[in-house]
């Protein structure tokens, strides 16, 4: 396999361009990506046909306008290429019209009530700054969605917009150390996490197949308590599909890089190189994409949901983050030199302002029915937001808050910021701690708390405008500073005081830390709803307005899809549960239950002892009973949910769930004592240990 010929091969790559274009529009595409300038309509023709050109040549024959709607998948409606030209004759053809701006009809999108539904029309404009390319015959044109009045519908606007509002604040505060840089980058390194099953199984689950998690199951005689798959040898199965994968990625121009199981039995990674967040962004989406359907060619069924199987891990999604100029510096990266070291303690001191001041909005840009199993449930980071930057860079930061010397036998002196070096900071150390929510990891912040199956762009929204807040703030104070070294120390000093609560290097699972984080004031926002009323939080839309990412009525229609999907999501599991119960369960313990009533009878009229019989149906009825009755009120339950967003939202939470949870107790105490050939689906042994 030659990989450098494959990868990239179905991509509208710069390589392409480069070889396509004239020169001139080939420059003018190249300001439009780097710097963000309009392409005009003469380029954008000349673009459109190249590139249709090209994916024809590929074997395309659609083309679409590749979109991330507020569900949080992607979305896409394909036209064929063809039309019929003033002579009667079928041409492939494509414009630049065509290319810069859609018109789906966006009715069925959600929009919390920015359009309403009459208003049909919405469009998608070009993102020229996202690589077309080609999958299943169709050229992919990577787009934003508004609606037709200019409200943004989508996830990939913000984050545009929110890495112009970093962009400009990095090169502001680059510029107080000497530095021009036409564009700083927030880079992102998304690893993906997700289990693969056989493909039988799940066709066998209604739980599986309509939610995407097990909503009941009585846990496996083995889970992961053995420590046996992380890392472990993989499938030779597992190790196909990962193969096709890579090769799927790879044309598709997106660098997997690793490959590895995860903790949990049937549970795995894949690692992609960090590219800009709006590529990274796009990356991802796809990578979700092409894992499900290259499991299906393998017979597996892959599962993205965040919680698929109650008692062994779930599957998460860290985001790594750091920033990047246009020269490739890592602005995250300690350096070697005093003014490097103050460089990057601005930076450092403007992430610990942002999270603590924002830790809300992190919080809630990974809110989901399905994360909030994750979450504080002693195997993904807590519910808080906190950030751990190891020893080193602790006791850095004590010594500047507190003003003493730093503790090093190379140098005794103070730590003046700008006037000493700091000391080497490992990088990768293997003890790093990962119960932490927002990790320092050498040169890029990990952040873990995000789950599976989210889009990666909500999480970077909230990064980049609330770091670009910060340097903001920091730059409206020292740009007019006389003295700027003082200034500087000064500022570092009191920011790192003010908000030094939200760093924290021990045990995030501890019970412990949820008290002292109570007492530092930190939020913990165990369930959805609790931490989505929070987004509209004055200060919260203060800073997407005054970074123009969000206009308040933007914010408020998020709101309500976010607390609408979260109400859906609880409903839809609380209705397979009851079919699956109803129409499963129950009927299968009352026949195993008959049938021990009929042979304790028959063993009775031939007077041998029935009393395991007896003991066991007694036990198979009584469960069956009251799981009928906890069905029962399930049931009833969901019948009362209230009108209104929020209050629905914090009716599942707050009946639904508890209620889902005692009937699949039942239910799962019924599984343990049922003789498994009536046992109507797959157990947790039989799914999680495939062969
Ligand atoms: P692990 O966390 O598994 O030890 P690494 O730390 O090497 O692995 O990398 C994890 C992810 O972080 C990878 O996707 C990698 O590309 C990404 N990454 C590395 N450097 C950066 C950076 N500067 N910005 C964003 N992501 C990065
Ligand atoms: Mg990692």
């Amino acid at each position: 396999m030659n990989v450098p010929e494959m990868f990239g091969s179905m991509v509208f790559n710069d390589h392409v361009m480069r070889e396509m274009l004239p020169k001139k529009v080939y420059q003018s595409l190249k300001n439009t990506m780097v710097e963000g300038k309009a392409l005009d309509e003469d380029a954008a023709d000349i673009v459109a046909t190249a590139m249709k050109e090209w994916a024809v040549s590929k074997g395309a024959t659609h083309f679409t306008h590749w979109f991330q709607p507020m569900t949080g998948i992607t979305a896409e409606k394909h036209d064929s290429f063809l039309t019929v030209d003033k002579n009667g004759c079928v041409i492939m053809d494509f414009s630049g019209k065509e290319l810069i701006k859609g018109e789906p009809d966006a009715s069925s999108f959600p929009s919390g009530g920015l359009r309403a539904t009459f208003e049909a029309r919405g469009y998608t404009a070009w993102d020229p700054t996202s690589y077309a390319f080609i999958k299943d015959d169709t050229l992919c044109i990577p787009t934003a969605f508004c609606s037709y009045t200019g409200q943004i519908l989508d996830k990939k606007t913000p984050l545009l917009r929110s890495m112009d509002a970093i962009s400009h604040e990095a090169v502001r505060a680059l510029r107080l150390f000497g530095k021009e840089a036409k564009r700083v980058n927030a880079t992102i390194g998304a690893e993906q996490e997700y289990f693969l099953i056989d493909k039988e199984d799940f066709a066998k689950r209604l739980d599986l197949k309509l939610t995407g998690r097990t909503l009941l199951g009585a846990p496996a005689a083995k889970g992961q308590e053995m420590e046996d798959h992380y890392f472990g040898s993989i499938r030779p199965r597992v190790k196909a599909f990962m193969a096709d994968l890579d090769e799927e990625l790879w044309k598709l121009g997106i660098t997997a890089k690793t490959e590895h199981n995860e903790v949990a039995p049937c549970q795995h990674e894949m690692a992609p190189i960090f590219d800009n967040a709006n590529k990274a962004t796009d990356a991802n989406q796809l990578t979700m994409e092409i894992m499900k359907k290259v499991a299906e060619r393998h017979g597996f069924a892959c599962l993205l949901h965040e919680k698929p199987f109650e008692g062994i891990n779930g599957s998460g999604k860290h985001n790594n983050w750091a920033l990047s100029t246009d020269d490739g510096e890592n602005l995250l990266d300690p350096g070697r030199t005093p003014k490097d070291n103050a460089q990057f303690l601005l930076f450092l001191t403007a992430i610990i302002k942002a999270v603590d001041d924002y830790q809300d909005l992190l919080r809630i840009s990974v809110a989901s029915a399905g994360n909030d199993h994750r979450l504080g449930a002693n195997e993904a980071p807590p519910a808080i937001v906190s950030i751990f930057v190891g020893d080193e860079l602790d006791s850095v930061i004590s010594s500047i808050i507190d003003g003493r010397p730093l503790d090093r036998s190379t140098s005794a002196s103070r730590l003046d910021i700008g006037t000493s070096v700091l000391p080497k900071l490992a990088r990768d150390n293997s003890d790093r701690n990962r119960t932490s929510p927002f990790a320092f990891t050498g040169n890029k912040f990990e952040f873990r708390m995000p789950g599976s199956s989210f889009n990666i762009a909500c999480t970077n929204v909230m990064l980049n405008t609330a770091v670009a807040d910060a340097l903001k703030a920091f730059c409206d104070e020292l740009e007019g500073a006389d003295d700027f070294n003082a200034s500087l120390n000064t500022l570092i000093r009191r920011e790192l005081k003010a908000h030094r609560r939200i760093l924290f290097n021990g045990n995030g699972y501890s019970r412990e830390w949820e008290e002292e984080a109570e007492r530092r004031g930190l939020a913990n926002y165990r369930r959805t709803p609790d931490a989505l009323i929070h987004y509209c939080d004055e200060k919260n839309v203060a800073l997407f307005i005054r970074h123009r990412i969000y206009t308040r009525e933007e914010m408020e229609s998020r709101l309500e899809i976010s607390l609408d999907e979260y109400r859906k999501a609880i409903h839809i599991e609380a209705a397979a549960m009851l079919e699956m119960l109803r129409r499963q369960i129950l009927p299968a313990s009352l026949r195993f239950s008959s049938s021990l009533a009929s042979s304790i009878r028959l063993k009775e009229e031939i007077g041998v002892s029935a009393n395991a019989d007896k003991a066991l149906c007694a036990k198979v009825s009584a469960l069956a009973d009251a799981l009928l009755l906890k069905a029962d009120e399930l049931d009833e339950r969901l019948g009362k949910s209230p009108e209104g967003t929020q209050d629905a939202a914090f009716f599942a939470a707050d009946e639904i769930v508890p209620a889902m949870e005692e009937a699949r107790k039942i239910s799962d105490s019924l599984e343990a004592v049922t003789d498994k050939s009536f046992w109507p689906i797959p157990t947790y042994s039989d799914i999680l240990f495939y062969v």
